[in-house]
C-alpha cells in the first residue's frame, strides 16, 4: 500500500479548490478546510479571465459550453478602457481566439463561481471540513501542527504539508513565511452591486476607467446579463494613505458627479452598501514555499498589479502545486517540492507580473496612457497589436521597452 504524506489545504476559494481538484484527479488524499459554508460571497469584481478559463477547461473540457447561456455566468467579449484624459479605447477579444461562438471571458458573482468550483472539488480523495478556521500553525519535529477552530472548540491536526490558500489574511503566510503587509505592494478595493446602470456595451465589455484622480487605480463597471453591474474601485494602499483617500466616498462621488457616469447611474439602484477587501499584489516576488508549506493565490500575493486579476493566477498556482506534488511523489523527491514550486510559479507568471508592475508604475505618467489610447484609436495596426498583447505574454514584453513608446510617439 502506498503511504501518502498528510496534506491539508486551508481555504476552498479558487486557488484551494483548484489544487484540491487536481490532487484528487491524481488520487492523492488530502484535507480541504474552509472557515465558510459554501455558497459564500467574496468581495471581487467577478471577472473570470481567459487564464482562469484555460485551467477550468483542463478541469472540464465542456465547461464553457455548459456556462454559455447560463444565468449566473455572463459572457463578455472585450474590454473598454478610459484613459486619464477621458478618451475611450475598446479592445474586443481576439476573433481567432473565439472558440466558434463560445465566449473567452465571463463575469460571475463569486457566490456562484466559487460554489461551482467548490462542488468540482468534491471527491472521495478530499476530506472536506467546512466552518473550520485555521487559528494557529507551527512547525514541530514531526511535521506542521494546525490549530483549527470549529463550533467554538479548538482541535489540533498534524500534517506533513500545509497549503495556505486562505486569501489575503493568510495565517500560513504570516507565520511560516513571515509575510508583512507592504502598502506599495497592496491595494484596497471596494465593490457595490447595482441594477439599472445604462449604456453598457451590447457585448458586455468589462469597463476599466483609469480616472485622473484615482491613479494608479481604477473605477470599474462589469455588466451582467440579469441587469446587475459589479461596480467598484481599487487603489494602491500607499496612495490611499498618502492622499487620505476615502474609497467609499470616492465611489459615491464618481457615481453621483462624474460627467462620464452620473447619467448612466441616474435611474440606477444600489443593491448593497459598498464592501471592501484587500488585494495582495504580485509586484514583489515573495517566498511562496518552504519546509512543510506552500502558498497559493492571494496568500502568495499573486494578484496582477495592473488589472487586479487574481482568480486566474490563484487557480494556476493551485494547479501547479498539485502537479508538482504528484511529480515529487512519483520521483520520491518530496524535499524538492517547495523549491520547484517557487521556480515554476514565477517561471509561469513572473514575466507578466513584471510587465503589469511596469504598466501600473507608468500610470504615474498619465500622458503616456493618453498617447497610447489616442494613437490606438487612429491606428488599426496598433490596436491589433494591443489586442494580441492580451493573449501573448511575449508580445506584452514590448510594453516594457522604451522603443515601443518612442515608435508610438514619433511615428
Ligand atoms: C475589490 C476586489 C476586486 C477584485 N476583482 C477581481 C476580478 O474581477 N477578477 C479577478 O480575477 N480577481 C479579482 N480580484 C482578486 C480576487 O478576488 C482574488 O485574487 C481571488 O479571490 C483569490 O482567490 P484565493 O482562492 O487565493 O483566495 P480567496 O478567494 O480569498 O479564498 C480564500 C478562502 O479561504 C477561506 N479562509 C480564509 N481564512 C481562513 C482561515 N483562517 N481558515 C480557513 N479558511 C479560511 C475563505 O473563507 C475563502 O473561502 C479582486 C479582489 C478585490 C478585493
Amino acid at each position: 500500500m502506498i503511504s501518502f504524506p498528510r496534506i491539508a489545504i486551508i481555504g476552498a476559494g479558487p486557488s484551494g479548490s483548484t489544487c484540491s481538484f487536481f490532487l484528487s484527479k491524481h488520487q492523492i488524499p488530502h484535507v480541504l478546510i474552509d472557515t465558510a459554508d459554501f455558497p459564500r460571497d467574496k468581495i471581487c469584481g467577478d471577472a473570470i479571465s481567459g487564464k482562469a478559463l484555460h485551467i477550468l477547461r483542463k478541469m472540464d473540457p465542456q465547461i464553457v459550453q455548459k456556462w454559455n447561456g447560463e444565468a449566473s455566468f455572463t459572457d463578455t467579449w472585450g474590454i473598454s478602457f478610459t484613459a486619464p484624459n477621458g478618451k475611450n479605447l475598446d479592445i474586443p477579444f481576439k476573433k481567432e481566439r473565439r472558440d466558434g461562438d463560445l465566449p473567452v471571458g465571463f463575469v460571475s458573482k463569486r457566490t456562484d463561481f466559487d460554489h461551482y468550483l467548490f462542488q468540482m472539488a468534491q471527491s472521495p480523495y478530499a476530506q472536506i471540513h467546512g466552518r473550520t478556521t485555521l487559528v494557529g500553525v507551527q512547525k514541530t519535529s514531526t511535521g506542521i501542527l494546525l490549530e483549527l477552530q470549529k463550533d467554538g472548540k479548538v482541535e489540533k491536526m498534524e500534517v506533513d504539508l500545509v497549503i495556505g490558500a486562505e486569501g489575503e489574511r493568510s495565517v500560513v503566510a504570516k507565520v511560516l513565511a513571515g509575510y508583512k503587509k507592504e502598502p506599495r505592494h497592496f491595494s484596497a478595493g471596494i465593490r457595490q452591486y447595482w441594477t439599472g446602470v445604462t449604456n453598457c456595451h451590447a457585448e458586455n465589455y468589462i469597463e476599466l476607467h483609469f480616472l485622473k484622480d484615482l491613479l494608479p487605480g481604477y473605477f470599474w463597471i462589469f455588466p451582467m446579463s440579469d441587469g446587475t453591474c459589479n461596480v467598484g474601485l481599487g487603489m494602491r494602499s500607499d496612495r490611499v494613505s498618502k492622499g487620505k483617500v476615502n474609497l467609499k466616498k470616492e465611489l459615491e462621488r464618481i457615481i453621483q458627479e462624474h460627467p462620464q457616469f452620473k447619467e448612466r447611474f441616474q435611474h440606477a439602484e444600489a443593491l448593497e452598501l459598498p464592501k471592501g477587501w484587500g488585494l495582495p499584489m504580485g509586484s514583489k516576488q515573495q517566498t511562496i514555499g518552504g519546509e512543510g508549506f506552500l502558498l497559493l493565490g492571494d496568500a502568495a500575493s499573486l494578484i496582477d498589479p495592473f488589472t487586479g486579476e487574481g482568480i486566474g493566477n490563484g487557480m494556476k498556482s493551485g494547479w501547479i502545486a498539485a502537479e508538482l506534488i504528484k511529480d515529487c511523489l512519483d520521483r520520491k523527491q518530496w524535499d524538492s517540492l517547495p523549491n520547484l514550486y517557487q521556480k515554476k510559479v514565477f517561471r509561469s507568471l513572473g514575466d507578466e507580473l513584471r510587465v503589469s508592475d511596469f504598466l501600473q508604475r507608468s500610470l504615474d505618467f498619465p500622458w503616456l496612457f493618453n498617447a497610447v489610447v489616442r494613437k490606438a484609436n487612429k491606428s488599426p495596426l496598433l490596436k491589433e497589436t494591443l489586442i494580441c498583447m492580451f493573449e501573448d505574454v511575449d508580445l506584452r514584453q514590448q510594453l516594457r521597452k522604451p522603443k515601443f513608446y518612442w515608435d508610438l510617439l514619433v511615428k
